[in-house]
């Protein structure tokens, strides 16, 4: 199998054990996601000991990406219970419970001060839409038109407010404090809302665990407002449509969708689409058809990678969900046309790749069957990767760092290896290794970007064509 779409799986519930771990790495899951938002730390930091052995077991690259609440808002219930709420009625968000009244708290607190009369709040991804009828200090009185449930714990948004909140929640600091001698790969960042955001997180990384990567959640209107420094800054992108849905008019999401992609492609940074993606597959053992023609189209759009929640982390069939995905993934990629987008080079590194695209575009009687990309980033395969060819890319690199981080870019297929050298040599022993490959035949051409100096950032500058 080369499937060259990349799957993150949401873990919860219904995928923590070692059976269901081993079957999704199987079926094709590249990355695994943990969601502080659910669970205590001590849970994500077992589970994701047991993935990575999982793993191991199956001498298999999986990446790891722990996503971080940021700068989010959650409603609490009295005692944690559902309360019930009736169209017409009245009732309260508070920075306490008031006696005697139906009121929900919010976290962080410092939220109810900031929103004003008449504004309208969202909470449970829109589930509930109240106003505010009255404001009275820290007490708001807010209406629905709706009978619905608030259950403890839900999101809240309030699109039309530019809220100041701490970059960080209170379990984000927790995993902050206890990250450092994990093995992780990325933190996704909710609500980033501008290029400090990141800054700021990477500040704090650098004395933490410098090699974790952040990947910018892109789910509010700030965001999208300031898109392009976010993206030139990140290391990789989520399009977290659940909450941006919310943020800006439903209307608008397959167009962020689209320029956020093609943003990411012109700027090398992998780039993930998230939320709803087969959601009728948490109760159901087939998707609709709108959502496998969403997952086809997200393809076609370029993406790099396509990410499952609730599907794999609480519904009833997380193994099956993730090979409906690997199939429509596989077609599509062999079948489709991915789209085009405008690509500048930059730099030498860039003007190089480009040269490489060019060869095996136009060396149809000599059929180029694989690249390989010996790097020490992982920016010359992020460089090859953006162009979305059909073919596989095999990137080698010494560091493990770039190994697990290229688990989340389209169609490569990353490879650790120790070299003694410095000086770049096609040998003989290196043309016997690589017709390890499942994917590399005797026979083949083989395309190798490479740098002179090996174990050098930056240093790619040669392609040579060999034929194994
Ligand atoms: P979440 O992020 O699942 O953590 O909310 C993704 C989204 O909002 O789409
Ligand atoms: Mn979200």
């Amino acid at each position: 199998m080369n499937k060259k779409t990349k799957i993150i799986a949401t873990i919860g519930p219904a995928s923590e054990s070692v059976e269901i771990l081993r079957q999704l790495i199987d079926k094709g899951v590249n990355l695994f996601r943990f969601n502080l938002k659910h669970n205590n730390f001590e849970w994500h930091k077992k589970t994701i000991n047991k993935a990575k052995e999982v793993a191991k077991a199956l001498n298999k690259k999986v990446g790891i990406i722990v996503d971080f609440q940021g700068p989010e808002i959650r409603v609490e219930t009295k005692n944690g219970e559902d309360l019930e709420i009736k169209g017409g009625e009245s009732f309260f968000i508070a920075t306490h419970f008031i006696e005697e009244q139906k009121t929900i708290t919010v976290t962080p607190p410092s939220v109810i001060k900031q929103i004003k009369n008449n504004e309208i709040i969202f909470i449970d991804s829109g589930e509930l839409e109240l106003r505010v009828i009255n404001k009275k200090g820290n007490v708001l009185e807010v209406k629905t038109e709706r009978d619905g449930i608030i259950k403890n714990r839900k999101s809240m948004n309030i699109p039309s407010a530019n809220l100041d909140l701490p970059l960080l929640a209170d379990k984000d600091m927790e995993a902050l404090i206890k990250i450092g001698e994990m093995e992780i790969d990325y933190i996704a960042l909710s609500f980033v809302r501008n290029k400090e955001d990141i800054e700021i997180l990477k500040k704090l990384l650098l004395k933490i665990n410098p090699k974790i990567k952040i990947i910018a959640k892109i789910e509010n209107a700030s965001a999208i407002k300031n898109l392009e420094e976010i993206v030139s800054i990140a290391d990789g992108v989520m399009v977290a449509r659940g909450d941006l849905g919310i943020e800006v008019p439903i209307r608008e999401l397959a167009f962020w969708q689209k320029k956020i992609i093609d943003l990411c492609r012109n700027k090398n940074k992998p780039v993930i689409v998230a939320t709803q993606m087969l959601k009728s597959m948490v109760n159901s053992l087939r998707p609709t058809r709108a959502e496998a023609t969403d997952v086809s189209n997200a393809i076609f759009d370029g993406v790099d990678a396509l990410m499952l929640s609730e599907e794999t982390a609480i519904g009833n069939y997380p193994v099956r969900v993730v090979e409906e995905m690997v199939n429509i993934a596989i077609f599509c990629e062999n079948n489709g046309n991915i789209r085009e987008v405008k690509i500048e080079t930059r730099n030498p590194t860039e003007v190089l790749v480009e040269a490489a695209v060019r060869i095996i575009k136009d060396s149809k009687n000599v059929p180029i069957k694989t690249v390989i990309i010996f790097t020490e980033s992982g920016n010359t395969a992020r460089i090859f990767s953006k162009y979305r060819l059909n073919m596989p890319i095999l990137a080698i690199s010494d560091k493990k760092e770039t190994v697990e981080e290229l688990a989340l870019s389209y169609g490569v297929n990353p490879y650790y290896k120790k070299f003694q050298e410095n000086n770049f040599k096609i040998s003989k022993k290196l043309i016997e290794e690589l017709t390890g490959f499942d994917f590399i035949k005797s026979g083949d051409n083989l395309l190798l970007i490479h740098g002179n100096n090996w174990m050098e950032s930056g240093s790619t500058s040669d392609i040579s064509l060999i034929t194994v």
